[in-house]
């Protein structure tokens, strides 16, 4: 029900302040659990919990994560799967877990495509609709994050919002959204992604809204958009005026 992406220039502790700030902003929607996943020294680090955001947040002072310059944040609606710690989100994919995966809304087709990975061999660690799009993200990367996202998305029937790391490519987040709330953040050598304004809100008031059925990627330099058609598409940028900051 609350999604937070960051990408900055700065190794350090910012990417995870901005995602748990984020977090924490989206609290009022209400939650089953909360999660993170830091893109540091080439590997990925998750932290999550179920139950409120101060369960993550000790669970973090507890088990520090490394600086990093890459994170994504969520926190579950609980649809598929109980609101356990192995179902709380992020979601790993691939060998070595070196790709991670938040998601809002519901996949409707995951039984045949969890028939499929199944069949395949793929271990699954969780009992959500999401963690199938893990593995076929996994399945399908060959170094471009967001080519492998334009695939996989093909593939997906119902409502979602998804962000998506991988530990090969420290400096980028990629979301897609169809059916469910995605926007950008706007700032100066970093960039955002919310479920809504509020995630972000703290940081900048410049965004840009996304359309249904398109892919952004973004780096500290770089907002990128294009339809689940592959076409190069343009947000509309937009002021946020309203005073979230009460
Ligand atoms: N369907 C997913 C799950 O149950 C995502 C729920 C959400 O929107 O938070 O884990």
């Amino acid at each position: 029900c609350g999604i937070v992406g960051y990408v900055g220039s700065r190794v350090d502790g910012r990417a995870l302040d901005v995602v748990m700030e984020g977090l924490a902003r989206l609290e009022y929607r209400g939650y089953d659990s909360a999660g993170v996943a830091l893109v540091a020294d080439d590997a990925i680090e998750v932290r999550k919990r179920a139950g409120k955001l101060a369960n993550l947040a000790g669970e973090i002072a507890e088990h520090p994560l490394d600086p990093s310059r890459t994170a994504i944040g969520h926190t579950r609606w609980a649809t598929h799967g109980g609101p356990t710690d192995a179902n709380a989100h992020p979601h790993l994919g691939g060998p070595g877990g070196r790709l991670a995966l938040i998601h809002n809304g519901i996949i409707e087709n995951f039984h045949p495509l969890r028939a499929e990975l199944l069949a395949a061999g793929v271990q699954f660690r969780s009992e959500t609709d999401t963690e199938v799009v893990a593995h076929l993200l996994a399945q399908e990367y060959d170094g471009d994050l967001t080519a492998a996202m334009l695939r996989v998305v093909a593939r997906l029937e119902g409502a979602f919002t998804l962000l998506a790391v991988h530990a090969d490519q420290p400096g980028v987040v990629v979301g897609a959204r169809r059916n469910s709330p995605l926007v950008v953040g706007l700032g100066e050598g970093e960039n955002f992604l919310g479920s809504d304004v509020a995630a972000f809100i703290g940081y900048t008031r410049e965004a840009l809204e996304l359309e249904q059925d398109q892919i952004v990627t973004i780096t500290p330099e770089r907002v990128d958009v294009i339809g689940f058609d592959g076409e190069a598409a343009r947000g509309k940028t937009f002021h946020v005026d309203w005073d979230a900051a009460a």
